[in-house]
């Protein structure tokens, strides 16, 4: 069970993640207890990354006012939550990780420099924290927790900020020190996001990288299922800024929510779970304020259903169209055009061809007049901005071909500018006018989710 920053953002949402694994432990009674994983309380790791800037141009007493503040904060919340007989021994484990802590920001401020390692070490303070006070608010209300530190666990190389996990080292020391905890009936309370090079200094796996250590964990201990508690219900089927009346996808394959996820879609970095997913775990969306309701299901083969899944769209973004009578019968043009667009770091999202054009979107402008410039060479080129690329994803297109037809005839009259399915007939992509965007995404979703 990962609970993220907002699920353990102050004393009152800690409570609610106490009475969601109590109940888990209480509806599963023959089960080996959860393993609980928890994020920063919200805002911290933001706030500690702060702290480090500041400490790397100079500024130590505002670094080591931030870290003051955040101690403020876990202390407050750790005195709601644990009796003051049994919390002086948490207290005094904060306040001396924050003093030792703030010593070394005030070395490096003195330096001027942060070290990745150092951005590190300062950073892994949110999980440590979180995950301390966690264990010790579980204990106090009678659920038999152990608090353990997960650089001792989470075995990563020594990229700093953006580590790499190994995972047979891994899954050893899970074995080694989680899975009898377990055994025993206990909850292992651990922090995302933070692992130790096997030499054991201090590393992060990159930003909302505790969805990741939860897959870790679970497909090292082989669970039977990954819960994330978050602040939502779940994927819904488009975003409710643009549709109003968006539904919750109950259950959906791993690349379905992948390719949802690369047009917009929030929640969860699929990435983060493959773990989970090449292990045929389950992974369960679910919101730690409305605990009961059923969350969204990601698995490794989604779900038998009618219809499509979700709705996804990418606004603002450019077409260009590269157009040339080379072209014609000619080999090696599509590498040349690519290279350009290689050349100028610019990733291509939809491609569309024909005999004597290309048209392809990009989602970032910022070297086009180059691109542009270079395609020149050897092409005529025209660029479209104020372009969206809508998406319509679902399993079920590869098998009911009339899926295809419905969701063309229900843009009629909106002026489509290229369609594109690829062979693994996942998802339909539509690229149209920006202005587009909010009745084409209705229109779909009056289709296929309505009624
Ligand atoms: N606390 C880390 C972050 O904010 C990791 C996480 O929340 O997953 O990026
Ligand atoms: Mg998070």
């Amino acid at each position: 069970m990962k609970f993220g920053g907002t699920s353990v953002a102050d004393a009152e949402a800690m409570n609610r993640v106490t009475a969601i694994v109590r109940r888990q432990i209480e509806t599963n009674p023959n089960d080996a207890p959860p393993v609980v994983v928890v994020s920063a309380m919200s805002k911290v790791t933001d706030r500690l990354i702060e702290s480090g800037r500041l400490a790397g141009q100079g500024d130590g007493e505002e670094a080591v006012q931030l870290l003051q503040d955040l101690l403020d904060r876990h202390m407050t919340v750790a005195s709601a939550l644990v009796p003051v007989d049994s919390s002086s021994a948490l207290l005094a484990t904060l306040r001396a990780e924050f003093a030792h802590l703030t010593s070394t920001v005030r070395a490096l401020a003195a330096a001027g420099e942060v070290p990745p390692r150092s951005h590190d070490e300062i950073v892994a303070m949110g999980e440590l924290a979180s995950s301390r006070i966690v264990a010790e608010a579980f204990a106090a209300r009678q659920i038999p927790a152990v608090w353990v530190d997960s650089r001792e666990v989470l075995v990563t190389d020594s990229e700093h900020t953006a580590a790499i996990p190994d995972m047979a080292a891994t899954c050893e020391r899970t074995r080694q020190l989680v899975a009898p905890k377990r055994a025993a009936g206990k909850v292992a309370v651990m922090g995302g996001f933070i692992g130790a090079t096997p030499a054991g200094v201090t590393t992060t796996l990159g930003r909302g990288g505790s969805d990741y250590s939860a897959a870790i964990f679970g497909a090292c201990l082989d669970v039977e299922e990954i819960q994330i508690w978050t602040d939502v219900d779940g994927m819904l089927s488009a975003d409710p800024r643009i549709v109003s009346q968006p539904r919750l996808v109950p259950q959906l394959s791993f690349l379905e929510a992948s390719e949802l996820a690369y047009f917009g879609a929030k929640v969860l970095h699929p990435s983060t779970i493959l773990p989970a997913v090449a292990n045929n775990i389950p992974v369960r969306i679910l919101n730690s304020r409305r605990p009961d309701a059923a969350g969204t299901m990601i698995t490794a083969e989604g779900r038998e259903h009618d219809g499509l899944t979700a709705l996804a769209c990418k606004r603002g973004v450019s077409v260009v169209d590269i157009t040339s009578t080379r072209m014609l019968m000619a080999h090696g043009f599509l590498r040349r055009l690519f290279e350009v667009f290689e050349r100028f770091k610019t990733p291509v999202d939809v491609v569309t061809t024909s005999e004597v054009s290309v048209s392809v979107t990009v989602d970032n402008p910022r070297r086009l007049d180059d691109i542009a410039h270079n395609l020149r060479t050897f092409a005529e080129v025209n660029i479209e901005p104020d372009m969206a690329i809508v998406c319509v994803v679902g399993e079920n297109l590869r098998g009911d071909t009339a899926l295809f037809g419905r969701a063309v005839s229900s843009l009629r009259q909106i002026p489509l500018r290229l369609v594109s399915q690829a062979a693994s007939r996942r998802n339909i992509t539509f690229v149209l006018r920006d202005a587009d965007v909010e009745a084409a995404m209705n229109r779909l979703h009056e289709e296929f989710f309505a009624g």
